[in-house]
């Protein structure tokens, strides 16, 4: 149910002449089902919050929306789109640029932190659609350097998460307070919990749900398996046990592009040094990288230069990878939603993908059958035969 519908065309739904070139021209000749449901009553200016996995599509309804939304003639900053981190601010520009690239003097601007102040001054003279992380939004607007009295649509993209954390809600109120009072909001997540619904609830006037098989993360084509590691005492014998395992894997099961996810910085990189020097190039992103550093990385990852890419759960979502078939989990993320939201870089789209967990016996594994309890998934133990270990 992921990939397009045959029957139905962007035509169809009625987007914009110049909108509907540039959906074309970005490959983009179907709608999925949430984009189908989506865009008609965001056109319309519902309020809207969007639910739907990984890997559906949701971009794309918001640049749509959006797109369809400015008036180009006028030199002002008309939509604010936010994100959780810096690397999906600059995917979400990608993929708002190329699909309103043949709208006439259209201008997307991006603004993230890492970056100089000075430069955005010039870019957000002429902006209409601004895309950025709420620290540098809330900057900018609180310097007088991005004008926002004629912002008409404020999206949150993986809106759980810009609301999870403290200091990223904070600078959300902040920045709503700036906006004019009449603007349509819409929110996209992979889920929905609790806070996200008491926050939005503040915010928006009768939204209208838009979801897919709510907490259903069985993404079609990817299998879930994990791997139980032997017992250790130590924790730096169950790191290296796991990194043993983790280059069998690399070793044995084909693959495209694989993510490598840890709970911890310092594990991440440490692994990232033992897959070169086992012959494994591989790259590693965190957050406490230079931003530089950060889109590099990211940007090896999309074009093809690195095939392991080892995180932290700076990438565990939003980050559109279309060859990412693997993901390992070297640690079990604490919450299921981020279990989700890691698995689901793999099987983009509807692709075919691995997801394997590696866990310790006890505690480990005991959390990992707690996860797929609460996200309804099934995950089987990896079957030895594929590995050459044993
Ligand atoms: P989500 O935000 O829901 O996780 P994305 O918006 O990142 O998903 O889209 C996932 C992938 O699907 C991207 O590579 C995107 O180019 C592709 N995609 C989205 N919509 C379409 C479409 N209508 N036709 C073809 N490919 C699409
Ligand atoms: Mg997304």
């Amino acid at each position: 149910d992921i990939v397009a519908q045959e029957s139905v065309t962007f035509e169809e739904i009625l987007v914009s002449d110049q909108v509907l070139s540039g959906l074309k021209k970005s490959g983009f000749h179907k709608p999925s089902p949430i984009q189908l449901k989506a865009i008609p009553l965001g056109r319309c200016g519902f309020d809207l919050v969007v639910q739907a996995k990984s890997g559906t599509g949701k971009t794309c309804v918001f640049s749509v929306v959006a797109l369809d939304s400015i008036n180009p003639k006028s030199v002002s900053t008309q939509v604010i789109v936010l994100a959780p981190t810096r690397e999906i601010a600059l995917q979400i520009h990608d993929v708002v640029s190329a699909i309103g690239q043949d709208i006439a003097n259209l201008s997307t601007q991006v603004f993230i932190g890492g970056t100089l102040v000075s430069d955005d001054r010039q870019k957000a003279k002429h902006c209409h659609i601004a895309i950025g992380s709420p620290g540098r939004i809330k900057q900018l607007i609180s310097l007088g350097v991005l004008l926002v009295n004629n912002v008409r649509l404020f999206v949150l993209d993986e809106a759980d998460k810009l609301i999870e954390e403290g200091s990223l809600q904070e600078q959300i109120n902040w920045i709503y307070s700036t906006l004019p009072s009449n603007k349509q909001m819409l929110a996209l997540s992979a889920t929905y919990p609790e806070v996200l619904a008491q926050f939005l609830t503040k915010y928006m006037r009768q939204p209208t749900f838009v979801r897919l098989n709510p907490r259903d993360p069985s993404l079609l084509g990817l299998k879930q398996y994990y791997l139980v590691v032997s017992l250790c005492k130590l924790p730096h014998q169950l790191y290296e046990e796991k990194t043993r395992h983790i280059i069998d894997i690399l070793s044995s099961i084909p693959y495209q592009q694989a993510l490598v996810f840890s709970n911890y910085h310092t594990r991440a990189e440490s692994l990232c040094q033992a897959l070169n020097s086992a012959g494994w190039p591989s790259t590693f992103i965190s957050g406490s990288m230079e931003q530089w550093r950060r889109t590099e990385a990211i940007n090896r990852l999309k074009t093809y230069k690195c095939r392991i890419l080892i995180s932290t759960d700076l990438t565990s979502r939003g980050i559109d990878a279309q060859n990412v078939d693997m993901v390992i989990n070297m640690d079990i993320p604490h919450e299921w939603e981020t279990y989700m939201h890691r698995i689901g870089r793999a099987g983009r789209f509807g692709g075919h993908g691995t997801a394997i967990s590696l866990v310790s016996p006890g505690n480990e594994v005991t959390r990992l059958h707690a996860i797929a309890a609460e996200c309804n998934a099934s995950i089987f133990p990896l079957p030895k035969d594929l590995l050459s270990l044993n």
